[in-house]
């Protein structure tokens, strides 16, 4: 019933050298690695433990991954579930799969539970009890109520189920509850920008390290001349352009192999045409 479960890498294998262009949040987050790493330090000392966080922000910037990236540099178990795998019609099959994570999540602390598009679940109520405003009451806003309810119940209770972090990722802020956003619930918010330019280049030469590429090929002119690229449109680059270079026999990516890939990531693959062999 209470399927499906939440994904578990036992250590993600993510760090922060796999993250750039949000150093702003990597540095607020690596508290929450020193926390996971030593959770009776904290205890000892009367630090009130951290326990949830939101991250917010456009997709593919990076959210899943600096969240993989606090487990993966504490070494300890990640829980991974989408806001939408806990919305059902049958009621009580969401709040069973939230006390479900919590519980297993619990058993193997220190961990970390994240639930990515937190939104899809904790949707704000709306005038419930306004018959006025002509909501329709049926079940599955019932479910989703339960479910939500239980997430509550399971953030409120963190204090004594220390060395467990929670975090939820959204890019639609405005449709959270404001119960999930009181004071109490999530320690922090925080921001995951779209890169800027630098950004864009330090992300580039992570993902750069992961493919050949030619030390002719000049990565800053992509990095400025792809406004608006996020951090997975860029990682998509450098293998569409490793698979171009592959095509061409090349023995490492050279820049007519990036230029190709940017115009086939632009426009799609029908215009270009790309020469085989
Ligand atoms: P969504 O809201 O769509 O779930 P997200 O913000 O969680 O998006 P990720 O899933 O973390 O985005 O990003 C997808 C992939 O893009 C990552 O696995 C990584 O390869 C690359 N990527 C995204 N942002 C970054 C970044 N800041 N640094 C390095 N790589 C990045």
């Amino acid at each position: 019933q209470s399927k499906p479960q939440a994904r578990v890498d036992g250590s993600t294998g993510v760090s922060f050298g796999d993250v750039a262009g949000i150093e702003d949040a990597v540095e607020e987050l690596q508290e929450l690695v020193r926390y996971l790493k030593n959770p009776e330090l904290f205890d000892k000392m009367g630090i009130k433990p951290p326990h949830g966080v939101l991250l917010e922000g456009p997709p593919g910037c990076g959210k899943t991954l600096v969240a993989k990236a606090i487990a993966g540099e504490a070494g300890v178990p990640f829980y991974q579930m989408a806001g939408s795998e806990f919305v059902e019609v049958l009621v009580g099959v969401g709040s069973a799969r939230i006390r479900d994570l919590f519980k297993r999540a619990k058993v193997n602390k220190p961990s970390v539970i994240f639930i990515d598009e937190i939104d899809a679940l904790a949707t704000r109520r709306q005038g419930i009890y306004n018959k006025s405003t002509n909501y329709l009451y049926n079940a599955a806003t019932q479910e989703r109520e339960t479910t939500l309810n239980q997430l509550l119940i399971e953030l409120d209770g963190f204090d004594t189920g220390k060395g467990v972090i929670f975090i939820g990722a959204t890019n639609r802020m405005d449709l959270l509850d404001p119960a999930l956003l009181r004071p109490g619930r999530f320690d922090r918010k925080i921001r995951i920008r779209a890169p800027n330019a630098k950004g864009r280049l330090d992300i580039l030469k992570v993902h750069a390290r992961k493919v050949k590429m030619s030390p002719t090929v000049d990565l800053s002119s992509y990095a400025l001349n792809l406004p608006g690229w996020t951090g997975a449109k860029l990682a998509q680059l450098l293998q569409e352009a490793a698979l171009v270079a592959v095509r061409r026999g090349h023995e490492s990516i050279l820049q007519s192999d990036m230029d190709d890939a940017v115009d086939r990531l632009t426009v799609g693959p029908k215009r270009v045409g790309i020469e085989l062999g």
